[in-house]
C-alpha cells in the first residue's frame, strides 16, 4: 500500500531544515521584480514613472494584505513591494519559507492575473518573476528605520530618473550623455536642473512618484451601513512622526 511505501521512503523529510524566525519581531517580506528594466522596455513602460505599473503593483500587494490578515501594512515603490507582519504573529509557526513563498507567489500570480486590466492594449510578453526574502527588525524602531530607508530610496532614485529622463527624452541627450551630466551632482542641483532646464517644480510630481505607496488596513464604512477592515492607500511622508501618531494603532503592542 501507499502508506508501507511512504514509511519505507520517509527518511527522505530528515534533510528538510527548521527555518523559524525569531518570536515577537517584525517580520518584513520584500519582493523585488526580476529584471525589470528588460521587462519595462519589452512592455512599453512610460519613463521615469509608469502609473499602470505602479497601479498594477498596488493592487497586487492588496490582493496579499487581504488574504493575509497578519500583515498591518506595506510599502511599496518602482518594482519592489515590502510586507510587514505584526509582530506577534504566530502564522505558520513564523517558518520564513512559508511566509516568503506565499506572499511572493500570491503577488506574482496576482500580478499576472490583473494584468490586462492595467495594461489594456499590452500583451503580456513573458511571464514576469521576483524574488523575495523576509528580514525581521527586534523593534519598532529598526522597523521605522526599515521603512524610511525605503522611502528615502524613492525619493533619491525618483528625483535621478526624473532629471535623467528629462535629459534624454527632451534634450536629446544619449543615456551616457544624461549620465555624465548627473554624475556627482546634489539634491539641490537636481533640483534646479529640473527647473531652470524643463520649468519642473520636483516638490509639485504626483506624490505617488516621490512617496511610494502605503497600504494599511482600516475600519471603514461599507455601503450597508456597517463597518469593514479594508485597504487604504496613502502616498504621504512615512519617515516622520506624523504618520504614526495618526496612525497609532500600527506600532501599538
Ligand atoms: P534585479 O533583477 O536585480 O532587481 P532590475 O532591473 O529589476 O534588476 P531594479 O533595481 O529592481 O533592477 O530596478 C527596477 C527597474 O525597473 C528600474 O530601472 C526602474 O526604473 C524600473 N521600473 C520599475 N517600475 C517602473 C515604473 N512603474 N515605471 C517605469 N520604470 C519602472
Ligand atoms: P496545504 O496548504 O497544507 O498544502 P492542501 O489542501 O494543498 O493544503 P496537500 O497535502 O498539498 O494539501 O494536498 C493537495 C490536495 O489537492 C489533495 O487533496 C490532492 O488530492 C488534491 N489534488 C492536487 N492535485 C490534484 C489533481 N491533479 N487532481 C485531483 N486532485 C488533486
Ligand atoms: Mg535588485
Ligand atoms: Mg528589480
Ligand atoms: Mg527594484
Ligand atoms: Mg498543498
Amino acid at each position: 500500500t501507499s502508506t508501507m511505501a511512504n514509511s519505507k521512503f520517509e527518511d527522505a523529510k530528515k534533510f528538510e531544515r527548521e527555518n523559524f524566525l525569531t518570536p515577537n519581531t517584525w517580520i518584513v517580506v520584500r519582493i523585488d521584480g526580476k529584471n525589470f528594466s528588460r521587462f519595462c522596455d519589452s512592455h512599453q513602460f512610460v519613463k521615469p514613472n509608469d502609473v499602470r505599473a505602479l497601479n498594477l503593483m498596488n493592487e497586487a500587494a492588496k490582493t496579499v494584505l487581504e488574504e493575509f490578515k497578519e500583515i498591518i501594512l506595506a510599502f511599496g515603490q518602482s518594482d519592489e513591494y515590502s510586507f510587514v507582519f505584526g509582530k506577534e504573529t504566530e502564522l505558520y509557526n513564523r517558518r520564513e519559507s512559508k511566509l516568503v513563498s506565499y506572499v511572493n507567489s500570491l503577488f506574482t500570480s496576482a500580478y499576472v492575473f490583473n494584468w490586462s486590466q492595467y495594461f489594456q492594449n499590452v500583451p503580456l510578453k513573458y511571464p514576469p518573476s521576483f524574488d523575495a526574502r523576509a528580514v525581521i527588525y527586534p523593534s519598532n524602531e529598526d522597523l521605522r528605520k526599515y521603512l524610511s530607508w525605503r522611502q528615502a530610496d524613492v525619493h533619491i532614485n525618483n528625483l535621478y530618473n526624473t532629471c535623467f529622463w528629462n535629459l534624454v527624452l527632451h534634450k536629446n541627450m544619449t543615456c551616457s550623455e544624461a549620465q555624465i551630466r548627473l554624475k556627482g551632482s546634489l539634491s539641490s542641483d537636481k533640483n534646479e536642473l529640473l527647473f531652470k532646464e524643463f520649468g519642473i517644480n520636483y516638490n509639485k510630481e504626483p506624490l505617488m512618484f516621490r512617496k511610494g505607496t502605503t497600504l494599511i488596513k482600516k475600519l471603514l464604512p461599507d455601503g450597508d451601513g456597517k463597518t469593514k477592515l479594508s485597504v487604504l492607500q496613502i502616498h504621504d511622508d512615512i519617515i516622520g512622526d506624523k504618520f504614526w501618531n495618526e496612525n497609532p494603532e500600527l506600532l501599538a503592542k
